[in-house]
């Protein structure tokens, strides 16, 4: 088996890009196909440049996929839409109180200020459903607390008309296929194993799979490559732009981008480290 087009048991079909389609100049490479890589992709697709999406793992969606997925976003238009109150000030206040130890002024500033922004957007242009959920922060004795509309869930998402793409997706073994609104409205009582069962049987995904499939759909809307066990290995800046060197399936190809975004997940950590012009994965 060659070019990482039919990997036994793991995601492949024509929705990804088989890795000996792989070649030329990339205006941006993402490394990791996490909720953060995905935005990243299809905000630069949206640009007019041309991506790639480059996933170490047969599965596509990290740990987003297999996580609740619920976004935190203070002052968001969904929210106020929905008769929540809210502001900059009070989103600001309970960061600082929340995260104000690990983050500068300048950067609570930036989140507070840049989240709305890219929950209108994902709103706008993707195929992402967001709803405000009447969940209370979680310490709403801090100053800023709002008691709901800040968390936005997902919609469950559908992915018949693009074939494949079900399977390319990291499972979940932590939650039910309900929707957080949904669950949180069960109050601890089981869940209809009729909607369960469909959900299953159709491939719907929801909470952090609803996330990745809803970005990996918009992705693919989009023109966005895509490949799996293909992670990126290796980077040295070459002037104005990358050498990127892959492995897995896509061992030794180099291939040249002029930007490239390291989405590669919080919970892992980087043995090689970066040092200099040169950043070197495992
Ligand atoms: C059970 C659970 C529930 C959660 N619920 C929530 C929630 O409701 N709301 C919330 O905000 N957070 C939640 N989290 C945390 C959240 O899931 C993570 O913080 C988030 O998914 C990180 O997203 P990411 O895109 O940065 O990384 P990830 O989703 O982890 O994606 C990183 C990807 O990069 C890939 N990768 C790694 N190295 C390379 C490489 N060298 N080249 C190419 N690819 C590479 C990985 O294989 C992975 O697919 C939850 C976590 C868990 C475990």
């Amino acid at each position: 088996m060659s070019g990482g087009d039919a990997v036994s048991g793991t995601a492949s079909g024509p929705l990804l890009t088989p890795a000996r389609n792989i070649e030329g100049t990339y205006d941006v490479v993402v490394a990791g196909s996490g909720a953060a890589g995905l935005v990243a992709a299809v905000r630069a697709a949206d640009a007019g440049l041309r991506v790639l999406v480059a996933e170490k793992a047969a599965l596509l969606g990290g740990t987003t996929a297999a996580g609740g997925g619920v976004i935190w976003a203070p002052n968001n238009h969904l929210a106020r839409q929905a008769g929540y109150r809210d502001s900059r000030e009070d989103g600001v206040a309970y960061l600082t109180e929340a995260a104000g130890h690990g983050l500068t002024r300048e950067e609570v500033e930036w989140y507070v200020t840049m989240a709305p922004r890219a929950v209108a957007y994902l709103d706008a242009e993707t195929r992402l459903s967001l709803t405000p959920i009447a969940r209370p922060d979680y310490h709403m004795e801090w100053q800023g607390a709002a008691d709901g509309g800040r968390s936005l869930d997902n919609g469950a998402f559908d992915p018949s008309g693009y074939p494949g793409l079900a399977e390319a997706i990291r499972p979940s073994s932590y939650f039910p296929l309900l929707t957080m609104t949904e669950r949180d409205q069960l109050n601890g009582r089981a869940a209809d194993p009729e909607l369960l069962a469909r959900r299953a049987s159709a491939g719907v995904r929801t909470m952090g799979g609803a996330l990745v499939g809803s970005l990996l759909a918009s992705a693919l809307d989009r023109g966005v490559e895509i490949a799996v066990s293909a992670p990126v290995d290796d980077l040295v800046r070459d002037g104005d732009k990358w050498t990127v060197t892959l492995g897995g399936v896509a061992a030794g190809k180099t291939i040249s981008a002029g930007a490239v975004v390291l989405a590669s997940g919080g919970f892992e950590w980087n043995p090689g480290g970066c040092a200099g012009r040169s950043c070197r994965f495992r």
